[in-house]
C-alpha cells in the first residue's frame, strides 16, 4: 500500500525488469519521451534472479509502481502472470505467447506485447520499406520471432519463411500461426531469393550470424533485431552487407518504437520517436 506521507508518490513509477538490465536504454528512452509532454516519472532498472520475478513485481506494485517493461528472460513468466484470475492480456500478447509491457491498475495486471508493432513501425516508417508484397525471411524461432510474426503477416507480405537452427521449432511456429507461413531449417533456404531478411536469433549475442546461404541476402534489405553500440555494426549486418545486401538496419529503432507503444499504453500520449532515436544514435 502507498505511504500517504510519501510525497514522492505523485511521481509515477516505472521500471524495466529482467536479467541483465544494467545495459538497458529503456530508462533514458522513457525519460526523453516524458520530457516531450512535461510528465514527471521515475523509471528504474530491476534485476531479478531466476524464480524471483513474481515477488519482484508484487514488491514493485506495493510501492505504487504503475508499469513495467519486461525483458529477457521473463517475458513468458509475465504472460503467465497475466493469465491469473482478474488479470488480462492483449490479443497481440496472447498470439505472441509473451508479454513485454505490464500496466497495474487497482490491483489488476494488464499485459501487452509491443515488440512486433515496434519492428513493423521501424521498418516501414523509419526505414521506409513497405512490407506488403515482399518475400520475407525471418531467422530464429524463439520469443522474439514469435512476437513479431503476427504483426508482420498483417502487413500482407507475399510470403514469410521462418528458418531456424532447430528446424522443428520453426515448423511448429509456422503451424501455430498458419496462413501460409512456412517453417524450415537454416540450410533449406539455400538458393532462394528474399526482399527482406530479418535476423531474430540470439546468435548475435555471441557475435555470430546464423549459418545460411549468403545468396539469400543478395539485393535484400537486411534487418537485425539486435543493435550495436554507437559507431559499431552488428555481426549479422556486417555479414549481410558483405554478402550483397542492398541495405541494412539494426534493432535500435525497434527498441525505441516498442518503447513508444509501451509509453502510449501507460500515458495515452504518443511520443515523437525521431529525436529520441537520433539522440541515441549520436551517443558515443
Ligand atoms: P530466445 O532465446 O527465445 O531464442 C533464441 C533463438 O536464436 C532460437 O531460435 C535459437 O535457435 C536461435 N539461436 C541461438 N543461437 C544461435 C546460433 N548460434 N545460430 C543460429 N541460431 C541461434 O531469444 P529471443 O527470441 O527472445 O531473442 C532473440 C534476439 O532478439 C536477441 O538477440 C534479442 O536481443 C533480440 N531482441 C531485440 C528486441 C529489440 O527491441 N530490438 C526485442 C526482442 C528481442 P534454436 O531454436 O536452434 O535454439
Amino acid at each position: 500500500m502507498t505511504d500517504p506521507f510519501d510525497f514522492q508518490a505523485q511521481t509515477a513509477r516505472f521500471a524495466v525488469i529482467g536479467n541483465p538490465v544494467a545495459h538497458s536504454r529503456s530508462p533514458q528512452i522513457h525519460q526523453m519521451f516524458a520530457q516531450q509532454f512535461g510528465i514527471a516519472l521515475e523509471y528504474g532498472r530491476i534485476q531479478v534472479d531466476a524464480g524471483g520475478f513474481e515477488q519482484a513485481v508484487s514488491h514493485f506494485t506495493a510501492r505504487g509502481g504503475a508499469g513495467l517493461n519486461v525483458t529477457l528472460p521473463f517475458k513468458l513468466e509475465a504472460r503467465q502472470l497475466c493469465g491469473r484470475p482478474g488479470n488480462t492480456v492483449s490479443a497481440r500478447a496472447q498470439n505472441a505467447g509473451a508479454v513485454n509491457t505490464l500496466r497495474f491498475e487497482g490491483g489488476a495486471v494488464f499485459g501487452d506485447n509491443t515488440d512486433g508493432a515496434g519492428l513493423v513501425r521501424d521498418i516501414e516508417h523509419n526505414l521506409g520499406m513497405q512490407i506488403a508484397g515482399k518475400r520475407v525471411l525471418l531467422l530464429g524461432a524463439g520469443g522474439a520471432a514469435r512476437g513479431v510474426l503476427q504483426p508482420l503477416s498483417q502487413c500482407a507480405p507475399k510470403n514469410i519463411t521462418v528458418a531456424n537452427r532447430t528446424a522443428q521449432k520453426a515448423r511448429a511456429l509456422a503451424k501455430d500461426f498458419g496462413g501460409g507461413i512456412r517453417g524450415c531449417g537454416l540450410g533449406e533456404v539455400k538458393g532462394e531469393v528474399f526482399d527482406l531478411v530479418i535476423h531474430g536469433s540470439s546468435a548475435g549475442l555471441q557475435g555470430e550470424a546464423p549459418d545460411i546461404d549468403a545468396n539469400c541476402l543478395r539485393g535484400a534489405f537486411a534487418y537485425d533485431m539486435l543493435y550495436a553500440p554507437a559507431g559499431e555494426t552488428t555481426a549479422f549486418i556486417q555479414w549481410a552487407l558483405a554478402s550483397g545486401a542492398a541495405r541494412a538496419g539494426d534493432g535500435l529503432g525497434m527498441l525505441v518504437e516498442q518503447a513508444a507503444e509501451s509509453f502510449y499504453l501507460w500515458h495515452r500520449r504518443r511520443p515523437d520517436t525521431a529525436p529520441v532515436l537520433g539522440a541515441l544514435r549520436s551517443e558515443s
